[in-house]
């Protein structure tokens, strides 16, 4: 049962040592009961009280990775409903379906293109996370193994027991995959499976109440990485099943069902309904969701809205700060200053490259603010542009020193001129559309 923050204080040492980093026991209690941290954040509990509120601290969504050859694919540790309320963590993973009743051949054409797909997105790289091998009445090994040929991505494994170990034999084993699916018949040989492959099993069943009984029973038999698979399909059965799963886990603190989802819009058939579905499994709650069709036309906007969704909303993207290279910039090429910000960066970035004239670009740290809210914040003046000058060794670049300031902030002209006396300071346009006009021209 849940414990209140007050119930939880109670638990704690009460020395107020800050060592969790939280100014008081009481705040890190008000936190924990809210499961917003870890238990393990406080060095000074004793084991009594630990025991007793290690339930209260478990997360709700139990988290586990698939892993394989550096790539992970996380999943659970979500602690709410909606991103507003706080952020999610764990980037759904996209996994795209082969079977083993296609040759080796069509199975590398399909893979090839998706493990191979990557965009740069505001400087964050959009991949598709792994693939799915579904047994179909061929040869589930050698299907797994056509995989691993041209991909190192994670794999969830869908079989009978007989074809999923002969797929897990094909594998080093060094890889954590996941198997599918232990249902009301199998559930002990594809539990004793799971645990033998330290795999995660997702478990298939009619409805939730179902899936309790399902989960508590695999669970009991010491698998921990589960995942619920519920059977409903389709647009409301999904949704439904998702939501009540999920409500359960984060508002009930219902064990049972505190598990990552596993969706399947792939089974619509069609590659547009397909779309649609995986769309809504993003919103939804899904950690895993297997895909039919590939196209980029299609990856694009699922990833784009996953990016958006699990974008923490208090922290903005970012970039690297430092010196930017464009257009195969030379000691007498202007210095372009911005912030930290990907969309500023990018921006400017953009404009100038497309444009063909080179620059160097400046990219100050200002905890991803935009120019303005940087400079509205303190995060942006003259002091912070001359220490990143002299931190990046701009100097070192150039012959010329001609440092140019963004448009909205021309008021840190003189300031930057005190701050860095053998340099030109010059004030850009205020939008970046047009710094190639100014660069041609200006300076
Ligand atoms: S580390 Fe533990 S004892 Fe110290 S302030 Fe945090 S909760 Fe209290």
């Amino acid at each position: 049962m849940a414990l209140s923050g007050i119930q939880i204080y109670k638990l704690l040492p009460q020395t107020n040592c800050k060592d969790c980093e939280f100014p008081t026991c009481l705040a890190f209690a008000m936190k924990l009961a809210a499961k917003q941290v870890e238990l393990s954040l406080c060095p000074h509990v004793s084991e009594e009280a630990e025991a007793q509120l290690s339930e209260a601290s478990a997360p709700p969504v139990r988290p586990f990775a698939l892993k394989s050859n550096g790539y992970e694919v996380k999943a659970g540790n979500e602690v709410v409903l909606f991103r507003h309320e706080k952020t999610f963590y764990s980037h759904p993973g996209l996994f795209l379906r082969v079977y083993d009743s296609q040759s080796a051949d069509d199975i590398q054409a399909k893979v090839k293109p998706a493990d191979a797909y990557k965009v740069d997105y505001v400087g964050i790289n959009l991949e598709m996370s792994g693939f799915v091998v579904q047994a179909a009445g061929g040869d589930f090994a050698a299907a797994v193994k056509a995989v691993r040929e041209v991909s190192h991505r994670p794999l969830i494994l869908i079989g009978e027991p007989d074809a999923l170990k002969a797929g897990l034999a094909v594998l080093d084993g060094s890889e954590k995959v996941m198997l599918c699916h232990a249902t009301a018949e199998n559930w002990e040989i594809m539990a004793a499976l799971a645990k033998e492959a330290d795999a995660a099993l997702s478990i298939a069943a009619d409805n939730l109440d179902e899936m309790v009984e399902l989960s508590t029973k695999v669970a009991e038999a010491g698998v921990k990485d589960i995942v619920l698979s519920p059977k409903q399909r389709g647009f409301r059965g999904t949704l439904l099943a998702n939501t009540v799963a999920r409500r359960m886990a984060l508002k009930s603190s219902f064990r049972p069902l505190g598990f990552p989802i596993i969706n399947f819009p792939g089974d619509a058939g069609d590659a547009a309904t397909e779309v649609i579905l995986a769309g809504q499994a993003i919103g939804k709650y899904a950690g895993f969701i297997v895909m039919d069709h590939f196209t980029p036309e299609s990856a694009y906007p699922l990833l784009v809205l996953r990016e958006n969704l699990y974008t923490d909303p208090q922290k903005p993207i970012q970039v690297q700060p430092g010196v930017y290279e464009i257009n195969n910039p030379g000691p007498d090429t202007p210095v372009l200053v911005t912030t930290n910000f990907s969309i500023t960066y990018f921006s400017v970035a953009n404009e100038v490259e497309s444009a063909g004239v080179p620059a160097w670009l400046l990219v100050t740290e200002a905890e991803g603010m935009s120019v303005l809210t940087a400079w509205a914040a303190g995060k942006f003046d003259a002091e912070v542009i001359a220490k990143d000058v002299k931190r990046f060794n701009v100097a070192d670049k150039v012959s010329t020193k001609k440092i140019v300031l963004p448009g909205h902030t021309a008021v840190l002209s003189g300031e930057l001129e005190e701050e860095l006396p053998d340099w030109d300071v010059k004030v850009g346009p205020r939008e970046a559309v047009d710094l190639p006009a100014y660069m041609k021209q200006a300076v």
